[in-house]
């Protein structure tokens, strides 16, 4: 076949299928099936498949519509995560990574429905830092595990220091005890050295009773 010759909807089918580039529209996000065109999209949705889908739907719509979110929201966060770990990056970059895959969970049957309402969400659940410039939202994830680590390090220094420190004081105290332990010895020991001058007064005094007595 040549280059410009038309293709026929076969071959232009299977390009689009080895592509991975189907349509958003022929996607039923209800049972992860992606449809070829229009016609595939209105035959499956008259299948029994979907209809028994549409009755587990119709039952349980807000259990899909969680399912979904956190499906969503999981596959997101680790495409930011491992692709762009905690830098800043354009909410909308990420996604158009996201949708790359052909079974992405579709952020219309999500509870955010639009990517302004899931940065919001991040923000407000402090998963990730956003801030909005002309060229749009951008998201920086926040690494919490890393954080948590980080605080227990902290943590676990701040106790070895405070052992030390508790650990210093205590060997302050002993010496402390230590030097007053010497200290009345040396009191002791004071009047010992003295005794002389002391006894000297005495002799003093011995010296001067009997004039006393005497003069009595
Ligand atoms: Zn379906």
């Amino acid at each position: 076949m040549g280059k410009h010759e038309p293709m026929t909807p076969k071959a232009i089918g299977k390009r689009i299928k080895a592509k991975g580039l189907q349509k958003l529209k022929f996607y039923c996000q209800m049972c992860q099936k992606q449809c070829r065109d229009d016609n595939g999209f209105k035959c499956h949705v008259g299948s029994e498949a979907h209809q028994r889908q549409l009755l587990l739907f119709a039952e349980n719509p807000n259990k899909i519509l969680d399912q979904y979110s956190s499906e969503f929201l999981h596959d997101f966060l680790q495409l930011l995560k491992t692709r762009f770990g905690t830098r800043r990056v354009a909410a909308n970059m990420v996604y158009q990574e996201y949708i790359k895959d052909r079974h992405h969970q579709h952020m219309n049957s999500t509870r955010w429905f639009s990517l302004t309402g899931l940065c919001k969400y991040l923000g407000q659940k402090k998963i990730c830092e956003v801030d909005e410039t002309e060229k749009g939202l951008f998201i920086t994830y926040i690494d919490k595990e890393d954080i948590a680590s980080r605080e227990q390090a902290a943590k676990k220094a701040k106790l070895e220091k405070d052992s030390e420190d508790k650990m210093r004081k205590i060997i302050q105290l002993q010496i402390e005890k230590a030097k007053a332990a010497e200290k009345p010895k040396e009191e002791v020991a004071n009047p010992v050295e003295y005794k002389p001058s002391e006894t000297t007064v005495k002799f003093s005094f011995k010296a001067t009773k009997p004039t006393l007595k005497r003069l009595k």
